[in-house]
């Protein structure tokens, strides 16, 4: 730490992103990014804007807003777009949480909510995960604070009904409710049909899992029109053009072959299954995931051991050196062949230890 840096942050421990090795070439499941590329027309618009890149982007990335409005089935004024989902997360706690309106979150989830807490100086409290790491909504019944549930929760997998988000939603009226829909393409009812219901309903989702853009960094959140201008008066205040013009296009292109990456999404639900079928077969305990990846305990072989393992054999996967999920891992869902990979290198290492 330099001797100029602020003693507001001084205390802050900053996220830690998934390893990205370059010693080798890794199969990379440990930072659940899709194993499919983009879809075509998605290259094509962005070798076509490189050529515009002396221009800023719109600030309003209007192209990309009124096509989300119109997937999702709400008005533009309905939707804000930020650079990664992570960045409408910050602007969200930065707008909806304060002093007068801490935080509550899983004390097992986005390891990104307490860094973003921090920096932004609110109070948090960390609600317990069950025995069985799912989350007890009851815990969230008229507290009084403002909530975010990763829904599906990570890196879980779990999933919360919507009739318990609605419960809390109504319990806690004077306080926003986030709900972070990073993974809810792979097989979770989305909240986004709750927000002409619900005032303080904020939905939060990601183009880097489900539509293979985790390069481009695009992120949209879905409220109520006066919502949305808050968190715009956050985004006007931080960076006006936070969705570069390549991505804001490249995200629209997306939408337009929608088809595809929900195809897509149905493929890693099938390989999923598969994956913990076979995970099961070689005594490990899966949770049920409905994301596009699974949280896996090998019976045999502890947590980090396995990781490490794995990752002396090419195959990179997520591992957490926290209790009570340390000898839990995070495997990403990939391709057949690639989970094929995996189980041969599993295979092995159970023959080894
Ligand atoms: N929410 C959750 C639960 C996540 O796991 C992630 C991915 N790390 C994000 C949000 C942020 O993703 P991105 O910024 O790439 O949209």
């Amino acid at each position: 730490m330099s001797r100029f840096f602020s003693d507001k942050y001084a205390s802050l421990t900053p996220y830690t992103p998934g390893e990205q090795p370059k010693d080798m070439q890794y199969l990379k499941l440990n930072t659940n990014e899709s194993p499919f590329p983009p879809s075509p027309n998605v290259s094509a618009v962005v070798e076509a804007q490189s050529r515009r890149l002396q221009l800023y982007s719109d600030p309003e990335s209007t192209v990309v807003r009124e096509k989300l409005a119109e997937v999702y089935g709400v008005t533009p004024q309905q939707v804000v777009v930020t650079n990664g989902s992570d960045e409408v997360l910050n602007f969200a706690f930065m707008a909806f949480a304060d002093e007068a309106h801490p935080l509550a979150f899983p004390d097992i989830t986005y390891g990104f909510y307490p860094v973003f807490a921090q920096l932004n100086h609110i109070p948090y409290e960390l609600i317990p995960l069950k025995p069985d790491f799912s989350i007890d909504p009851a815990d969230y019944i008229g507290i009084h604070k403002t909530i975010v549930i990763a829904n599906p929760n990570a890196p879980t997998g779990l999933v919360l009904g919507l009739d318990a988000i609605e419960q809390i939603l109504q319990s806690n009226p004077d306080n926003v409710v986030i709900v972070d829909e990073a993974y809810v393409d792979f097989g979770t009812e989305s909240a986004i049909k709750l927000v002409d219901k619900y005032e303080n309903l904020l939905v939060t989702q990601t183009f880097s899992k489900s539509r293979s853009m985790a390069g481009a960094r695009l992120g949209f959140g879905i409220g109520n029109e006066k919502l949305i201008a808050d968190l715009n008066t956050i985004r006007y205040s931080t960076n006006p053009y936070n969705v570069n013009r390549l991505t804001e296009m490249a995200g629209a292109a997306a939408l337009e072959e929608n088809d595809y990456y929900m195809a897509n999404c149905r493929t890693i639900m099938e390989n999923r299954a598969w994956t913990i079928e076979r995970l099961e077969a070689m005594n490990f305990t899966v949770l049920s995931s409905k994301a596009n990846f699974v949280f896996a305990k090998s019976n045999e072989i502890g947590g980090e051991a396995l990781y490490l393992e794995l990752k002396k054999r090419g195959v990179l996967i997520r591992h957490f050196e926290k209790d009570p999920i340390r000898d839990y891992n995070r495997i990403t869902i990939g391709t057949m062949q690639q989970m094929q990979t995996l189980m041969d290198a599993i295979e092995a290492i159970r023959k080894e230890v």
